[in-house]
């Protein structure tokens, strides 16, 4: 193969990934079409369903434009040979190798960010609070985006370091090493996330005492699980939108409830939504997640070794000589269709898990207070009820609410 061909091949991938995208999309825009199962009549009225039509709309039309540009940029960017300029630039400044992949991995993210900007404006400050969801200040919203910024600085750095220093000591174990620094770093994320990185953007509170502690209480008890571990968060300073979380895992584990879910929700549909959660912590969904996606980073940091040191893998993209992030990124493009069927086994792993804590909540007697507050939930947030098989299939970690409702409702 020449570096030529390589390069169209990319340019396939790449556009090729594009035009699936927007396939889905336009399968979802028909499927929003379709009436409503009557499982799901009474959870908009007439009104609120024209509401919910319209924001389905706004935002498949946003997606559409959005992700237009940043396709039409990045395909610009490819045929200009740009990830060759930046390097060109990035080597006149004379780093060490390691610095110069970091610097050119810096550049690209800042320059990524910026053009993403107006459109996260636009979404945050135009469409969501045009439909009365928007919470978010001026001052949240740029405080989040310069923590971002120096948080991914941060990981990104020691990541890329650590990663950049395996493979100039030991190019042969690279894949291995690299693999298990990554991993390392996955578990001790995992157990420390709720410490170290939601209290950057949230405040975490447990419990306050009163008739909803009580209950939980009495729930929590009965399942087994540590009242201690159950927090909320202010949700609210973002978004009217509901949720909560299970995260942790080992002696790290923690369900997260959204103030804007306790506002919502009454106690007793609280109570089944915790059950939920508690029945991800009794699954040991998290550690089983982490395990099934061992083997996958493993295959793709194997792969990533084979290609690093491929002269036409830069080539292709202008450069005349292997470079660590130059092969980065034509294998990061390659990787696509890769990625896109890993994720697919994940969701429906994840989508597994999902019925399993369902039914955990069930088993409790909580069925009929789950469903009411999965449709309230769904109401609040004007989701789509109606999205196409294929989308799910593809892009859902979660099931629909009424592939849920059915599985609840089947004895
Ligand atoms: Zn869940």
């Amino acid at each position: 193969m020449t570096p030529n061909t390589l390069f169209f091949i990319i340019l396939a991938v790449f556009i090729a990934d594009f035009i699936f995208g927007r396939y889905l999309s336009w399968l979802n825009i028909m499927a929003s079409k379709n009436k409503l199962p009557i499982e799901l009549e009474d959870i908009y009225d007439n009104e609120q369903y024209q509401r919910q039509q319209q924001y389905f709309r706004t935002n498949s039309k946003f997606g559409m434009i959005s992700s237009l540009f940043s396709f039409s940029i990045m395909l610009i960017f490819l045929i200009l040979q740009g990830f060759a300029i930046v390097n060109e630039i990035v080597v006149g400044w004379q780093l060490s190798p390691v610095w110069s992949s970091i610097v050119f991995f810096g550049i690209l993210y800042i320059a990524n960010d910026i053009i993403g900007l107006p459109f996260d404006i636009y979404d945050t400050f135009v469409i969501e609070q045009r439909f009365g969801f928007n919470r978010t200040t001026i001052k949240t919203f740029v405080f989040d985006k310069v923590k971002a910024l120096l948080l991914t600085t941060i990981i990104g750095i020691v990541l890329l370091y650590s990663i950049i220093s395996i493979y100039n000591a030991t190019p042969d174990y690279f894949w291995l090493l690299s693999w298990l620094a990554v991993t390392l770093f996955g578990l001790f994320m995992s157990l420390f996330y709720s410490d170290l990185i939601v209290p950057l953007f949230n405040k975490q509170t447990p419990l306050p005492e009163g008739e909803l502690r009580n209950k939980i209480e009495a729930f929590a008890s009965k399942a087994q699980f540590n009242l201690k571990n159950i927090y909320t968060i202010d949700g609210s300073k973002r978004s009217t939108k509901a949720n909560a979380y299970f995260t942790g895992m080992f002696g790290k584990k923690r369900i997260v409830l959204y103030d804007t879910l306790i506002q919502t929700l009454t106690p007793e549909e609280i109570v089944a939504v915790l059950a939920h959660e508690i029945g991800h912590y009794r699954h040991r969904h998290t550690v089983k997640s982490l395990a099934i996606s061992l083997p996958f980073s493993l295959l793709l940091f194997w792969l990533l070794g084979m290609v690093l040191q491929s002269n036409m893998f830069a080539q292709a993209l202008g450069v005349a000589t292997a470079t660590f992030h130059i092969n980065i990124i034509t294998f990061g493009i390659l990787y696509t269709p890769l990625s896109m069927l890993l994720g697919v086994v994940q969701n429906v792993v994840s989508r597994r898990f999902e019925y399993q804590a369902d039914n955990f909540a069930k088993s409790y007697g909580l069925r009929n207070e789950l469903i009411s507050s999965l449709k309230k939930l769904s109401a609040d947030s004007l989701s789509n009820l109606t999205p196409h098989r294929l989308v799910v299939f593809i892009n859902y970690s979660h099931p629909t609410l009424y592939q849920r409702i059915l599985k609840l409702n089947r004895d």
